[in-house]
């Protein structure tokens, strides 16, 4: 089955109101770039006025809670990020999970509660430096996987993006073929968790310091359908190689 290559792109805490200007000019430069989808996830502050300017559906947050609303502090829930015009959320990401304690049951809830307010999900899974040095990674990942993925969904919405922590921010990335291993090793437990067709509509994103000048080879890795992009998806310059390279 085709799927469509999809890159995302996820801000972090980065982007002040006059940055709109410079997610406009990354959708201006993708749109040369038919036949792929690509998205932004900017911090909750710009999401309502980045979809504003943006192609419809290509904005999404970066996590939002597992309730609908409720005394919870400082959080943004799913229905919430609908109602600013997001189409999509990021979930489980490690920064997440490593910074707030987020457990795969955490990252599944998540994940239902953004499903249920329409939202498409993209769920982050990937392991420590020490568990791919002690050769742990594919059990780890999959465990993640197997945790925190919801019991039912449309496999047209929710895609995985595989993010090995030690390669987010850091400049290394593993070798394509580890690449190619874990993506082939995610998509045969997707296969056994939820069927051969769920399977092989699923899009399974690679994320880990991908820039223009790596994107074509990860992503010609096998099984890997689009980026997961964080520092290099700031500015057109950078983030416009990484789709002409998916494309
Ligand atoms: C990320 O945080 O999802 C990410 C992949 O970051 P970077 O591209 O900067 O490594």
């Amino acid at each position: 089955m085709a799927r469509r290559k999809y890159v995302v792109g996820n801000w972090k805490m980065n982007g002040l109101a006059a940055s709109i200007d410079e997610a406009r000019a990354i959708f201006d430069g993708a749109r040369a770039y038919g036949a792929i989808d690509v998205a932004l996830c900017p911090p909750f502050t710009l999401v309502a006025a980045m979809a504003t300017a943006t192609p419809e559906g290509a904005v999404g947050g970066q996590d939002c809670h597992s309730a609908a609303s409720g005394a919870y502090t400082g959080s943004v829930s799913a229905p919430m990020l609908a109602d600013a015009g997001a189409a999509l959320v990021i979930v489980g990401h490690s920064e997440r999970r490593e910074g707030f304690g987020e457990s795969d049951a955490d990252v599944r809830a998540k994940a239902e509660a953004a499903l249920a307010a329409g939202l498409a999900v993209i769920l982050c899974v990937g392991e420590p430096r020490g568990v791919r040095e002690s050769g742990g990674a594919i059990d780890y990942v999959l465990a993640q996987v197997a945790g925190s993925l919801p019991a039912e969904f449309d496999p047209a919405r929710l895609a995985i993006a595989y993010e090995p922590i030690w390669a987010i921010g850091t400049g290394l990335v593993p070798t394509v073929g580890d690449v190619a291993a874990m993506h082939g090793a995610i998509r045969a437990q997707l296969d056994a968790q939820v069927g051969a067709d769920a399977a092989a509509a699923m899009r399974l994103l690679y994320g880990g310091s991908v820039n223009g000048d790596n994107a074509a080879e990860l992503l010609g890795a096998g099984d890997v359908d689009g980026a997961l992009v964080g520092g290099a998806s700031l500015t057109a310059e950078k983030f416009l190689p990484i789709v002409a390279a998916a494309a």
